[in-house]
This record gives C-alpha cells, structure tokens and sequence, in this order.
C-alpha cells in the first residue's frame, strides 16, 4: 500500500497502486485485484476524483506511447497516459497544437477526458471533448468499447466528463490545431471594478482567442482585477527560436502555509501595484502564458501539511454578477484570502458529456489554505450563492460538496447511471452518486 496525495493535499491515504503498462492487457493488470479500483494519472486534480482510500488505483502513466500522427490532418492517435506537455513540446515544431488546455500542461489525456477539461478560450473552442475524435475503453468485466460521436456516441458523451467511472480510457484520438508558432501577443489590462471585468470580457470576445483575469478578493471595497487576453502571434518566422523552458521546484515542504492572512494582502497589493499603471503589451513563449504554475514544479507544498482547497463554481450570466459580487463580498468578510483567485467567463459552447463543467457563463476559481471549520464555513455560504444562481461546482476541485448540490448542478447524473462501471469506485462517487 502507498500513501498517494490529491493536488490539494488534503488527505495522505494509502492506496494500492498497481501501474497499467501495456494498453493491450489493460484487463489483465486490472483483474489483478478484486476490490473495485479507479484510474489515476496525473493526480492533479484537487480533491478526491482520484482518490480511492484503502483500495485500488490504477496509475496510467506508465501508458505513455503515441500510436500515430497524421502531419497533414493533425490527427493524433495516443495512449491514455500521455501528459499533454509531451504532445505539445514535440509536435509544436511540426506545427500542430492541443487547441484547449487547462492551466497545467502536466495531466494525462485520460485526465483531460474524464474531466473534460477548459481552458482560457473556451469561447472560440470550446473544451478537451469538443475536439476529441474517439476514445477506446476497457470496462472491468473485460468488454471493450471503441466510441466517438457516431460509433456507440452514448458511451463516448458518458466517458467525457465521466470522471473515470465508465471504464479505463486505454487509449484517444484527438484533432490538434494547426499553429503558426509558439509566441502569443499577450496584453495586461487593470480593471477596478466587476462592470469593468464584463465589459473587458465582452469587447475581448471577438478579437482576442484567450482571457482570463486574476482578482483581488482579500482587499479594497470594489473588485480590483488584471485582465489578461492572448492571441497566438502571427508570421512568426520572424521571431527567434523558442526557448526551452527550464522549471524550478518548491524547495521546501513548510509545516505551515506560507499562504496566510499576513502574506496574502501582502501579495496581492504588490502584484496588483505592479501591474495596475497601464495596460501592458508583451509577447510571451506559450507556456509562460497559459501554465505560469508549471515553471514552480509541486508549488501546492507551499500550502503546509494541512493542505489547501479548491472551489470553483460556475455561473449562468445572467445572474453571474450579482452572484460574483456576493460571493467576493462574503469571502472578505471572512477573512479566508485567496491567493490564487481567477475570473472568466465561458461561451454557449457545450461539449454533449453528461457530467461535463462548462457551460454558459461565468467561473470564479478560488485556493483557500486549510483552515478547518472556518473554510468549511465560508464554502457552505459561497454554496448557497452558487445553488441559488443554479450554478455547478467543478467536480475536478472538489472534495466536499454535498449530494444535493451535485444534482441540482448536474441535472443528467440520473442519465450517468447506467453507464458505471460495477468494478470503479473512487471516494469522489462514494460521495456524491453512492456506489
Ligand atoms: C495548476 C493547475 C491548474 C489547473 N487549471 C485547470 C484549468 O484551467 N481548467 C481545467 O479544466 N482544469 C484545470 N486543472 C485541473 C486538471 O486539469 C484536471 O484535474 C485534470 O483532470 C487532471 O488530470 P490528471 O491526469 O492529473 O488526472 P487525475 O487528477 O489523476 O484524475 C482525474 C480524473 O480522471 C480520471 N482518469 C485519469 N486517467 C484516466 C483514464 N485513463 N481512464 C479513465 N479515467 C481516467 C480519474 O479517475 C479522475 O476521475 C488544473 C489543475 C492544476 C493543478
């Protein structure tokens, strides 16, 4: 048995890790045990999707080989196991890349799928299953299920979003995007108030592919955010070689949180002040752009022992800023900052998975360090203000919301039923589908 952690590090539960290593005999290495597993990769999800205290994981990043790629079309055939980084460092220079991307590039293709993962344009692509051609999945009694939106399409929108309980996802294919090169024009807008940030929002919609915006939610009476919107750079020969870029990681592993009510406040004043002149104009590699937190590698230890939570909700528009206005209102009054807060708002795009996050609106991502009943606290309030928006919680971040939150946010769940596998349980599904 190994102690395995989520991203958040809120529990240390030991686990029985068996590596699946060859995507041929999936079933065998599956059957090895008789007690029901769930799929693991990459582990970054935050809270308990993965997780399967005192059973079964099976670790499918040993599942790490490309099948096929087609230079013309960008038709990417792949393992599960593979870490979007290693499709995105070696098929750039071929021109090609993923078109959606979370805020890490260190997750699995089989993550990204059981996820259905967003990135910071969903407006224009929508998400990971909007370009997902098919999945190959092998269910525990040892059928195999090859699915796409015309070959058994119930279980390809069952198994995206499906947080890895219709079976394991052995191998995809994906359509990559073509690209000119890997620089993106990047522009930094302060914005001061939650009517600034929509209108930011609405007017970037057309022109710039990408935005995102972190805000302030320890200080200040209104909501002081920075405003960031990228579009991959044009004619980009004339620009030098792309860097290799070389990630660092967290030295230490602190007792405590370095993240608290004394250098929180601190942080978002300089990073606030430093960035709040005028907008700022840059041309940035890509991974500086859209994974700024993978150049700290494991940076989650700077939280302590404790461990740190996640909560992000999502918002119809309509309502969306009232309900992010109360939301920041009673998480100040709570004293409980969040270090990294991030805005943005999502298109009408829905990708069809029956359990799958995005949808029309607006997303507010919060880390609170562990503080025990007083985050709980706060997070039953920001609960009641997502229940009565009808907003949804992000399954990928969670590890404690309850059972009526879930339903009311992903009203197809009685759908998903069917579609479990009798042998895959994780304490994610003990929790909120109770099998
Ligand atoms: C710094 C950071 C930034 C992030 N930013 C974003 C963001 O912008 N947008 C976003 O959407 N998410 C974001 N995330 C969340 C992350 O993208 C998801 O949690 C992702 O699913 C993690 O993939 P993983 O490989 O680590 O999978 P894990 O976390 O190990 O597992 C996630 C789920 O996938 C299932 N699974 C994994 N492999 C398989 C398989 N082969 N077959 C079947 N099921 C499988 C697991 O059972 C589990 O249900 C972020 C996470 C971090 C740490």
């Amino acid at each position: 048995m190994n102690k395995i952690q989520s991203w958040g590090r809120l529990t240390n539960n030991k686990h029985r890790v068996i590596s699946l290593i060859n995507s041929n005999s999936v079933i065998n290495q599956i059957n090895l045990t008789s007690n029901k597993g769930i799929s693991h990769g990459m582990g970054r999800s935050y809270g308990d999707v993965a997780l399967n205290r005192n059973n079964t994981i099976w670790l499918t990043t040993q599942l790490n080989h490309f099948i096929s790629f087609n230079l013309k079309t960008g038709i990417l055939q792949c393992e599960a196991g593979v870490i979007l980084q290693d499709i995105q460092r070696s098929l750039l220079p071929q021109g090609w890349l993923l078109p959606v991307t979370p805020g890490t590039q260190m997750i699995t293709v089989g993550g990204a799928i059981a996820n259905d993962i967003h990135g910071k344009n969903h407006h224009h692509f929508g998400s990971f299953g909007d370009h997902l051609i098919s999945i190959k999945l092998v269910r525990t009694n040892g059928e195999v299920i090859n699915c796409s939106r015309l070959e058994n399409p119930e279980w390809f929108f069952a198994t995206l979003g499906g947080i890895g309980l219709t079976g394991v996802i052995v191998e995809a294919t994906l359509q990559l995007r073509a690209i000119e090169g890997g620089w993106i024009e990047a522009e930094t807008v302060p914005y001061y108030s939650l009517n600034d940030f929509f209108t930011l929002s609405d007017q970037s919609i057309a022109d710039w592919e990408h935005s995102v915006s972190w805000i302030d939610c320890v200080q200040g009476k209104e909501a002081n955010g920075l405003f960031i919107r990228g579009n991959f750079a044009k004619q980009q020969h004339q620009y030098p070689h792309l860097p290799t870029i070389q990630d660092k990681t967290f030295p230490i592993s602190p007792p405590f949180s370095l993240v608290n009510r004394l250098s929180l406040p601190l942080f978002n004043f300089a990073y606030f002040h430093n960035n709040k002149r005028k907008t700022k104009t840059q041309r940035l590699h890509y991974e500086k752009f859209f994974y700024p937190l993978d150049a700290l590698q494991q940076w989650n230890k700077m939280y302590g022992k404790k461990g740190f939570y996640q909560y992000q909700c999502v918002v119809p528009r309509h309502i969306g800023q009232e309900a992010i206005h109360e939301m920041l209102k009673v998480i100040k009054k709570s004293g409980e900052g969040s270090f990294l807060a991030v805005l943005k708002t999502f298109g009408d795009r829905e990708s069809g998975g029956l359990l799958s996050f995005p949808r029309s609106g607006v997303t507010l991502a919060l880390d609170f360090p562990n503080r025990g009943d007083k985050t709980l606290k706060l997070f039953n309030e920001l609960d009641r203000i997502t229940a009565e928006a009808e907003g949804r919680l992000y399954l990928a971040k969670d590890t404690r919301m309850s059972r009526d939150l879930f339903e009311m946010g992903y009203p197809r769940f009685n759908e998903f039923f069917k579609y479990i596998d009798p042998g895959i349980s994780s304490e994610m599904s003990r929790r909120l589908l109770g099998v």
